[in-house]
């Protein structure tokens, strides 16, 4: 498995204390990206599944308040088969697993039964623009959405708040989700940061990302006044 990044953080990447993985590779290019550096596969160091297997039982005793084990990105599943051999091994020790994903594997199904925690960003509902955004078209993420949303799949949606890319449409967002059973959903909102971008090599095209604080407020408000869950981490 490739990991380009890993160590300790509280709450932020699911419940409790937990040892966060940044499984190397993206299959997307988020124009706000904080994690260029993990865009290609090949960054960072190669760990075998045993090996990390062996690290997250020897800090069993870090993963306070409910903490666990985190897989996230770059895009974790696009190391798909080590993924779920790791994954299974950790239920079998009775580790919390959760992971953090841009939701566009096919196969996210297949890795559920062993995810005691699913993170999925949706940046946009409108295809086009998430294409023109990101450089993949969201159809895959949303059609796991609504998978979750009919099975009952607990899921902790978060969507990044960039105010020239989804700024302007709280309403329609909270009435995209509206549409669907969300009683087993919470969505959480990312206000925009420039933490990552130092880290461009290529030019950062974000031009106007900071939301003011009223926008973020009227997206909350949309949601609640739907009965939509919202959270914060
Ligand atoms: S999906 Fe996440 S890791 Fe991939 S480019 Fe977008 S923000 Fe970066």
């Amino acid at each position: 498995m490739r990991i380009f990044q890993k160590g300790f953080n509280f709450s932020q990447d699911g419940p409790g204390n937990r040892l966060v993985y940044h499984l190397a590779g993206c299959n997307m290019r988020c124009i706000w990206c904080s994690n260029p550096e993990g865009f290609s596969g090949e960054a960072g160091e190669e760990y075998t599944v045993e090996t990390l297997l062996s690290e997250c039982i020897r800090s069993r005793k870090l993963f306070f308040s409910g903490g666990g084990v985190t897989f996230t990105g770059g895009e974790a599943t696009l190391q798909f088969d080590e993924l779920l051999s790791l994954l299974k091994l950790l239920k079998k020790e009775g580790i919390h697993t959760c992971l953090e994903t841009n939701g566009s594997s096919e196969k996210l199904g297949d890795l559920l039964p062993f995810i005691d925690y699913l993170i999925m960003d949706i940046k946009h509902y409108d295809p086009a623009v998430h294409k023109a955004y990101t450089g993949l078209g969201n159809e895959v993420t949303l059609q796991n959405f609504a998978k979750n949303c009919n099975s009952g799949q607990r899921q902790h949606i978060r969507i990044p708040l960039i105010r020239e890319f989804n700024g302007n449409f709280p309403e329609a967002f909270a009435d995209f989700f509206a549409k669907y059973d969300t009683k087993n959903t919470c969505f959480e909102f990312l206000p925009y940061h420039e933490y990552g971008k130092e880290k461009w090599k290529t030019p950062y095209l974000v031009q106007d990302g900071f939301m003011p604080k009223e926008t973020v407020a009227a997206f909350k408000e949309a949601f609640k006044s739907r009965g939509l869950s919202v959270i914060t981490t």
